[in-house]
């Protein structure tokens, strides 16, 4: 099986610095928080969260990763030869439409994947029947995420079904949290008991041979009683936790630092209008610096008007809207600014006006969805 791809641009002059640093120590208070047996799952989909999905395995080769999770088996293609050493964990569930050749290809390399029902089991088995390929199985056990998993009342015969099967293993069990990252985690603590319900009504509690993980970044810092064999870490890696938190048991720091240069500088009178919609008037001769990065490249078009960005330590107003492949800034009080001059977009600050929570609160949404928008033709740069 071939993954296409098509010619790849990347911009030069769009930028995101990717903290190696930062990453490999985020992972490490992250593990402070396991016990030493813990395996830790790398999460990497989207690009790893935008930060560009092979530089940050090449970066995790440094930390004690066991493994990697990605969403689909292309991202698996995409790292296979990055990832000698880990095994990768594809969250997509197999199902009937996945077809046989991606089927051996996942046993043959020894990618784990995701099970949710018995007709996926079927479908793999008889893929599978007549080669002696095995293909690790994690089961996804729905404990009240009402998403993929499958039903406990069902998970017990799938379980067995896969122990039977000559060409399956029963590789791991699982299930995933709708509400870890809330300061109300009584739902939480709800599924966690309904998984222990269940590992305890199949005796899959303590076996050597099958890895237990329920914990993504919030639990796995806020709910040490779910960690079980493995953590699943994603946004924490990246330096954010999921939700802002008052006082963290452990430091998380900001991994990537979005920067595009100003390609141009003019004066405007006051009483002229700005971009598209005139939604901006300039109350006062003011000064714009054009910043070559817009909603085409993730930067959010509801952010216009609303976000800041630095100009060397100096802050700037975003104004009028942004447009697809630029952006408008004030730099009226920027006494330097100049012609090639890099822009702070995305600041590896937490407290910044420009740092991932300042910009998802302005764009009312959550970190994850700044720091995945950020495109792939952006040119990341490993320091
Ligand atoms: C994306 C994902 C994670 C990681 O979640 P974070 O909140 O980013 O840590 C963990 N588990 C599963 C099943 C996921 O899909």
């Amino acid at each position: 099986m071939r993954v296409y791809r098509s010619r790849h641009l990347i911009r030069p002059d769009l930028q995101a610095h990717i903290n190696s640093g930062a990453l490999l120590g985020n992972v490490r208070n992250l593990k402070s928080l396991c016990k030493p047996a813990t395996k830790f799952c790398a999460v990497i989909k989207a690009n790893a969260y935008g930060h560009g999905i092979s530089e940050t395995v090449n970066i995790l080769q440094k930390a004690d990763v066991d493994f990697f999770a990605v969403a689909s088996i292309y991202e698996a293609i995409d790292i296979a030869e990055l990832t000698a050493e880990q095994s990768i964990l594809i969250l997509e569930s197999v199902n009937v439409a996945s077809g046989v050749d991606q089927i051996s290809l996942c046993a043959k390399n020894g990618w784990h994947c995701v099970i949710a029902s018995i007709g996926a089991l079927e479908f793999v088995a008889t893929s599978l029947s007549g080669s002696d390929m095995v293909l690790d199985l994690h089961v996804n056990v729905e404990s009240g995420m009402g998403r993929c998993g499958i039903d406990p009342e069902q998970a017990n015969l799938l379980i067995e079904k896969i122990q039977k099967c000559d060409n399956t293993r029963l590789a791991g069990i699982y299930t995933h949290l709708a509400t870890a990252d809330e300061e109300d985690l009584s739902y939480a603590w709800q599924q966690l008991e309904a998984f222990n319900a269940f590992l305890a009504a199949n005796d899959l509690a303590g076996r050597e041979d099958i890895i237990i993980h329920a914990a993504n970044s919030a639990a796995t810092i806020k709910m040490p009683e779910s960690h079980f064999d493995m953590v699943r870490c994603g946004i924490s890696m990246y330096g954010y936790y999921s939700r802002r938190m008052k006082s963290p048991p452990i430091e998380l720091v900001p991994v990537m630092k979005l920067q595009a240069p100003i390609v141009q500088l003019k004066t405007i009178g006051a009483g002229h209008s700005v971009s598209y919609g005139r939604s901006f008037t300039a109350g006062r001769e003011t000064r714009l610096a054009v910043v070559p990065l817009g909603y085409a490249d993730g930067y959010f078009r509801s952010l216009s008007n609303k976000a800041k960005m630095k100009v060397g330590s100096c802050v700037a107003n975003v104004i009028g809207r942004v447009c697809m492949d630029q952006l408008l800034i004030d730099v009226t009080d920027v006494a330097d600014a100049a012609i090639g001059q890099m822009v702070t977009i995305i600041d590896d600050d937490h407290d910044s006006p420009c740092g991932v929570y300042a910009l998802s609160s302005l764009a009312e949404t959550i970190c994850y969805e700044i720091l995945t928008c950020v495109h792939a033709h952006v040119n990341r740069i490993v320091h």
